[in-house]
């Protein structure tokens, strides 16, 4: 693509597909021979991108408002700052077999929005459907039968905010997102603006996805077809115990998930967040048994939400096991990713003075 910067750090969000012409997205990520609002600009752009790396992370700086802050982590202890703040962790599944089968792991997520639609809790649930050949996209479902069909883990990046503006342009005033943790960073970042014209407090419940990384989707595509198979064919993809497999009608073609590092998202590298620990709660199937969704209940509009969707779902406590297994994970992603962030943006990561935010790569 000559005459066009590429920055690796887009994790296409589509938090600012609402300002940015849209055909400046190319595979999957925002690029702009000026370079994006997340990495060369300092303008509006700036303060909510998740990859701008603004001085404040929200309840990571030093906020005046962190005694009151449903995020502070001041009064916590180290575990709970690895998971962000959290009031309680809770393992669950669908009550109905048949969203079990249609979820990823216990179908909670699913079963949960279902249910707060039908109570009249959010009118409107933005959930990722995928294209025939596993493209994630937004998707604004309004009705139970629409959120069965974003039911299940499509491993590439989805621009969620860009369902959040189309929520809001038709109108709807009780909306849940669901999305990884960068596309939940990027709508607080957007709320902490406290711009009325955004009408971001429309967005009432955040649900964000453990996540360890997200796959560039041409490249999977090209992986699995070296494999001899054709994404179109897969009904499913599931990561389990290292393995990364995927479902076709012959059957289930596993791989150790290592194999698969050079499909991953080059902004992934760059990224410490594994439990989405700005949700309101989050969701994975870490630390939970086979079939079951961990639930990590964050704030009171989680709470609010998980109490109200109750009915749809069977819950316990998550043992101690399960949330250490879950720290785990969070801790040694911060550790693989913190060398590669810290370059990224051009500090010193022994002595964290370096005034540039990001040093452009090779190519730019
Ligand atoms: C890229 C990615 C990486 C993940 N990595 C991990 C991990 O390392 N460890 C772990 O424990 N869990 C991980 N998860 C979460 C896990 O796969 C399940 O989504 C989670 O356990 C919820 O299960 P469920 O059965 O309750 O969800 P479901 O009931 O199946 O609902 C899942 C919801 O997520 C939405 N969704 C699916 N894909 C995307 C996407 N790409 N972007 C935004 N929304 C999406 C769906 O539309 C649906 O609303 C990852 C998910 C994704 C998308
Ligand atoms: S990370 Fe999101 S806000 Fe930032 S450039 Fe990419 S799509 Fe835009
Ligand atoms: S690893 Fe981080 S940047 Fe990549 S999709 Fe997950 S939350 Fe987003």
């Amino acid at each position: 693509m000559t005459g066009v910067r590429s920055f690796p750090v887009c994790c296409y969000c589509g938090a600012c597909a609402a300002f940015i012409p849209f055909e400046k997205y190319r595979e999957e990520e925002v690029v702009f021979d000026k370079g994006c609002g997340g990495t060369a600009s300092k303008g509006f752009c700036f303060s909510f991108c998740p990859r701008s790396f603004a001085a404040c992370r929200l309840c990571e700086g030093d906020c005046p408002k962190m005694e009151v802050c449903d995020f502070s982590p001041r009064a916590s202890s180290l575990e709970r700052r690895i998971l962000g703040h959290y009031k309680e962790i809770i393992s669950a599944r669908a009550r109905e077999e048949s969203v079990r089968g249609a979820g990823q792991d216990g179908g909670a997520v699913t079963a949960m929005l279902c249910e707060a639609l039908e109570k009249g809790f959010i009118d409107a649930a933005v959930v990722a459907v995928r294209t025939e050949d596993w493209k994630a996209e937004p998707f604004v479902a309004t009705t139970p039968e629409e959120v069965l069909r974003g039911a299940g883990s499509k491993y590439t990046a989805c621009p969620s905010v860009l369902g959040v503006w189309e929520a809001i342009d038709r109108g709807y005033e009780n909306i849940a997102m669901v999305g990884t943790g960068c596309s939940v960073e990027a709508v607080r970042r957007l709320q902490a603006l406290h711009d009325p014209a955004l009408e971001l407090d429309r967005v009432k419940v955040l649900i964000g996805l453990f996540c360890t990384e997200a796959f560039r989707h041409r490249d999977l595509v090209a992986f699995l077809a070296e494999r001899g198979i054709d994404v179109k064919e897969v009904r499913r993809f599931y990561v389990a115990k290292g393995k990364f497999t995927a479902v076709t009608k012959d059957g289930e073609y596993s791989i150790p998930a290592k194999e698969l590092e050079p499909c991953v998202r080059d902004t992934c590298k760059i990224c410490d967040d594994f439990a989405a620990r700005l949700a309101d709660v989050s969701a994975g199937s870490s630390g939970s048994p086979d079939g079951c969704t961990s639930l990590i209940i964050r704030t009171k509009a989680g709470e609010e939400f998980v109490s109200v969707s109750r009915g749809a779902i069977e819950t316990e406590k998550l043992d101690d096991v399960g949330i250490k297994r879950i720290e785990r994970l969070a801790f040694n992603k911060k550790m693989r990713n913190y060398g590669m962030m810290m370059d990224q943006m051009g500090i010193c990561s022994a002595c964290l003075t370096n005034p540039y935010f990001f040093t452009l790569q090779a190519g730019d």
